[in-house]
């Protein structure tokens, strides 16, 4: 046996490139380079400039039956819950949530797949929200979940990664691939071309153009929705509130973050006057709101494929590419960071990914 053979037992010192520095990316190279793999990560811009730095951030891992990820989703805290021992840079509000929805005479808890939520009642939901203006009948608490900032821990897995070994190349774009005998042998990029043993497109919305450049093609769509992060005064949301009104929590540093539908381009429905709409709606659901002013609204694209399931897996019809796009990116990141790599390096397949696999489009 020679020294690449010795090195490449099972599978450690694989040479893997990890496109794009998102959430998903950050985490898979963490999860690789823990592995004994060789990653180099290649990023077009930043870290978490992409749609993970216009992030809601909810870990939730609730969601109406049946739900071909009911395993993913259901792994999603305890596997942050993991991350957070293993890296102290890494922090996550851990404040519960909690959902209702309105009917025309009254309020009823979203419902679901919510094995850990709880129906609480109208009392019980000012315990945990007093400054409810219009608290509902009954509401569902899941008190184990949380949110995150995406950015923040970006870059905290991403720290973790570069201890570990792993390169990361930021303001490098992928251009191309190098391919030989109908295997991805490496990558084409703004500084040069870079070797691989295997490479893991984690590049949100810009998949799409990597994968159609392999004649591979993936429906995924870029899914717009509204961020928007507000300057206000602390205390006013404990938990996080989903409701037909609002979506909105508040960050360690107090910023008010919320979330909205993308309606349209018209000028109505600009980020900033969707902001303002929005400012006022929670001043009149929440009492106490004296300032609320917004920092930054903006659209994000969130990577969408066609039927709603993440794509994780090897691309079919070509060798050496394996693909991690999905919605919720930031529920999943930690598990198919750590699913993944075990796919990737120890050649160990997961059933919970196995509705996820890209060669479901290409079925006759
Ligand atoms: C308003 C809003 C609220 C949301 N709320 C939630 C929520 O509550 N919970 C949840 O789980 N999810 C939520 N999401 C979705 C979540 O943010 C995404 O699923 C997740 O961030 C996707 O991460 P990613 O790493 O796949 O993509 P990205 O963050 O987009 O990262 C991809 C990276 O790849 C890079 N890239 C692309 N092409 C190339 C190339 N050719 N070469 C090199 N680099 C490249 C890009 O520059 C980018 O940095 C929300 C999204 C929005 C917009």
């Amino acid at each position: 046996m020679d020294r690449t053979e010795v090195g490449m037992e099972n599978g450690r010192g694989k040479r893997v490139v990890v496109v794009g520095a998102g959430i998903v990316g950050a985490s898979l190279a963490y999860h690789l380079v823990g592995k004994g793999a060789n990653v180099t990560l290649v990023e077009a811009e930043d870290i978490a400039s992409g749609v993970t730095g216009s992030s809601f951030a909810w870990i939730n891992t609730s969601h109406p039956e049946p739900d071909p990820i009911a395993q993913l989703r259901g792994s999603a805290i305890k596997e942050y819950r993991r991350l957070e021992t293993q890296l102290s840079g890494l922090k996550i509000r851990w404040t519960g949530a909690l959902s209702y929805s309105v009917m025309s005479s009254g309020a009823l808890p979203v419902s679901g797949n919510q094995a850990s939520a709880n129906l609480v009642s109208r009392s019980q939901i000012l315990d945990l929200e007093p400054n409810l203006k219009n608290p509902p009948q009954s509401a569902l608490y899941a008190a184990e979940e949380g949110a995150l900032d995406a950015v923040a821990v970006s870059h905290a897995l991403i720290a973790g990664a570069e201890a570990c070994g792993a390169k990361i190349l930021t303001q490098t774009r992928v251009l191309g691939f190098v391919t030989q005998n109908a295997k991805v042998t490496g990558v084409k990029t703004t500084i040069g071309i870079i070797d691989a043993d295997i490479v893991v497109l984690a590049a949100g919305t810009g998949t799409t153009k990597l994968t159609d450049m392999l004649e591979v093609p993936l429906p995924i769509e870029a899914s717009p929705a509204i961020f928007i992060r507000y300057k206000s005064q602390p205390n006013l949301v404990h938990t996080l509130i989903s409701s037909p009104e609002m979506e909105v929590r508040q960050s360690s540093d107090g910023a008010l973050i919320a979330a909205e539908d993308y309606l349209d381009d018209a000028m109505e429905n600009q980020p900033a006057a969707i902001a303002l709409r929005t400012a006022k709606t929670i001043q009149n659901e929440l009492h106490g709101v004296v300032s609320i002013d917004p920092e930054w609204a903006c659209v994000g694209l969130r990577p969408m494929p066609a039927d709603g399931i993440p794509v994780i897996g090897y691309l079919p019809k070509v060798g050496g590419v394996y693909v991690c796009a999905m919605h919720p990116g930031i529920t999943l990141a930690a598990v198919v960071g750590r699913l993944a790599s075990e796919e990737i390096i120890d050649d160990k397949a997961s059933s919970a990914l196995c509705p996820c696999r890209p060669d479901r489009f290409f079925q006759a």
